[in-house]
């Protein structure tokens, strides 16, 4: 049996282990989820789409002229507003989202449930929220079956950049494009279902 200094060195282990590990997967400046989480919950987000059938969608947010508010506000006050702003997200999100840091004034957020209309919704409410007067751009798309993390902040990064260019301050969607129709054969009879 073991002695009670064991029991509390044991516990204070467990208690260490499971602040470490939650340490280890979070941005030490905002508290967001680092990429090295994100990677995970995007495997397991894509699995669970796909056996579901339910949409998930992703967005890129990219803070405006971040570095032209570090210039003039000073780099502390750039650090205080990456931490408001993804408190701000954050407030505006359900269980089970999924916010991190993916760079510098960059947040990947995983709305699992959502389609891009809803996500459309939410992330027009995001750019209302953006704190201290900045601005923020979105790029959005919605995961496909065949999906990986990677080719889905790929097009999220498409969209955004096309919200940066649009003028910033926007919300864009990654539009994909139709299935391409098969041309069909000249003199190709039309396919006639048979009568019973
Ligand atoms: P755009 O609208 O095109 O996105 O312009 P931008 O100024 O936001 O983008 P740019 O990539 O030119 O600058 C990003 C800035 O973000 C520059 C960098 O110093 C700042 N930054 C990155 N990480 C941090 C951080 O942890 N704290 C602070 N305060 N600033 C950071
Ligand atoms: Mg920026
Ligand atoms: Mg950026």
């Amino acid at each position: 049996m073991q002695r009670p200094a064991e029991v509390v060195a044991a516990v204070d282990r467990t208690a260490l282990g499971a602040l470490l590990a939650a340490e280890w997967r979070r941005d030490p400046l905002t508290g967001a989820a680092n990429r090295r989480s994100w990677d995970e919950e995007m495997d397991r987000e894509l699995a669970r789409a796909r056996r579901t059938g339910d949409p998930l969608t992703v967005a890129l947010i990219d803070m405006d002229h971040f570095k032209t508010y570090n210039d003039t506000q000073g780099h502390a006050a750039g650090d205080v507003l990456l931490r408001d702003i993804v408190t701000a997200i954050r407030a505006e999100l359900r269980t089970g989202d999924v916010i991190a840091r993916w760079g510098g004034e960059e947040f990947a957020l995983a709305l699992p449930g959502c389609d891009l209309q809803q996500a459309q919704t939410i992330a027009s409410r995001l750019l209302r929220v953006v704190p201290s007067g900045q601005t923020a751009s979105i790029g959005l798309t919605q995961a496909q079956t065949q999906d990986t993390p990677r080719a889905l902040i790929e097009r999220a990064d498409r969209a955004l950049y096309t919200a940066k260019d649009g003028g910033r301050n926007q919300v864009k969607a990654f539009q994909t494009p139709p299935p391409a129709t098969p041309p069909t054969a000249p003199g190709t009879p039309e396919f006639v279902p048979r009568q019973a």
